[in-house]
C-alpha cells in the first residue's frame, strides 16, 4: 500500500474508540513500503532562538535537509521530553510547545503545524521489544524538535513524531533501545536525535552567547567525542561517566547528550559518518551535529 492509499484508508476508519483504530492501524502499517536506507541525524539545537535567527547553524540544518531525500516521516528523540517510561506522540495534529521562558514574543508566536503520524507511532510501538512503548496524546512538538526540524522542512508538510527519553534508564539501555529502531530507516523514516553533545548551561558565558569559542575542557570533551563518533568506537560514548573531568563538565545532566547515542547506535557496518555545524559556542556548549549514512 502506498502512502496515498494509506491516508485514504485512514480517512475511512471508524471513530469508535482508540482500540479499534489502533488494530486497524497495525494491519495497515504492516505493509508500509520499504525504501532505501535513510540517513540518521544528530542535531545540536542550542538556543531556541535558532528557530527564528539566521546564522551558520541554521544554514547547516537547511543544507542537510536539502541533501537528504524527502522522508515519509520524522521521528525525533529530543532532550526536552523526559518521562518515566518510553512514549511516542500518537496524535494527528501535534501542538507546538513553547517550553522555555524569557525569550522574545516572536519566538512564542512560532507555530510549526506539521502533522503527526499515528501510523508511525503504532509501527514504533510494535517494533520495540525492549520496553513497552506508550502512545501519547498530550505532548506535541517541543522546541528540541520544532526549532530545528522547521529548517529542514519549512513547509511543515512532513509528519513528525517524538519519542521520549526514559530518565530512569542508563546510557547503555538507551543505546540498545535505539538499535531496535533500525528497521524504520528502510521505511523512509528520518530519525533525528536533538540535543547538544557539550551542554553546561551553568558555565555559559552569557555576555558572549553568540561567540564561537569553547573552554579547554569543552574542546577536550568535544574532540574525544568526535574521535569516537568518526572511528565508530562507541564504547567511550556509552560509558561517558568513566571518561574523566572534561566529560563530567560537558555532561552535567544526560538529557542533551543521550539523543546522540540514539543516532550513533543506528550506524550500520561500513556506513559513513560526517560532522557539520562543528563549533563550540559561549564557552560551554557545542553545536556539533552528526549525519550517519
Ligand atoms: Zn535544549
Amino acid at each position: 500500500m502506498n502512502r496515498k492509499d494509506f491516508l485514504k484508508a485512514l480517512a475511512f476508519l471508524p471513530a469508535t474508540g482508540a482500540a479499534v483504530k489502533l488494530n486497524e492501524l497495525n494491519n495497515l502499517t504492516r505493509d508500509m513500503d520499504n525504501t532505501e536506507r535513510m540517513p540518521v541525524l544528530f542535531l545540536g539545537h542550542g538556543s531556541p532562538m535558532n528557530a527564528i535567527e539566521e546564522n551558520e547553524f541554521v544554514s547547516g540544518f537547511r543544507k542537510v535537509g536539502s541533501e537528504i531525500s524527502r522522508p515519509s516521516a520524522v521521528l525525533v528523540i529530543s532532550a526536552h521530553w523526559e518521562t518515566q517510561g518510553t512514549f511516542v506522540t500518537a496524535m494527528q495534529k501535534p501542538r507546538t510547545i513553547h517550553d522555555f521562558g524569557g525569550f522574545p514574543k516572536a519566538l512564542f508566536d512560532v507555530q510549526y503545524p506539521a502533522p503527526g503520524s499515528p501510523e508511525l507511532a503504532a509501527e514504533t510501538r510494535n517494533l520495540v521489544k525492549k520496553t513497552e512503548v506508550g502512545l501519547d496524546e498530550k505532548w506535541g512538538l517541543d522546541h528540541g524538535a520544532w526549532s530545528v526540524i522547521k529548517h529542514l522542512y519549512p513547509n511543515a508538510d512532513v509528519p513528525v513524531i517524538q519519542m521520549s527519553l526514559d530518565y530512569r534508564q542508563s546510557a547503555r539501555w538507551h543505546y540498545d533501545l535505539a538499535k531496535e529502531l533500525a528497521a524504520l530507516r528502510r521505511k523512509g523514516v528520518l530519525i533525528v536525535g536533538s540535543g547538544n553533545m557539550v551542554h553546561n548551561l551553568a558555565m555559559v558565558e552569557w555576555r558572549r552567547l553568540n561567540e564561537t569559542f569553547g573552554y579547554d575542557w569543552a574542546i577536550e570533551a568535544s574532540e574525544k567525542m568526535k574521535n569516537s563518533i568518526l572511528s565508530g568506537d562507541h564504547q567511550p560514548l556509552v560509558n561517558f561517566r568513566s571518561q574523566g573531568k572534561s566529560f563530567d563538565l560537558a555532561i552535567p545532566t544526560p538529557e542533551h547528550y543521550l539523543p546522540l547515542l540514539y543516532t550513533v547506535a543506528l550506524q550500520e557496518k561500513g556506513e559513513e559518518v560526517t560532522l557539520f555545524n562543528d563549533r563550540a559556542l559561549a564557552g560551554s556548549l557545542t553545536m556539533t551535529s552528526v549525519r550517519v549514512g
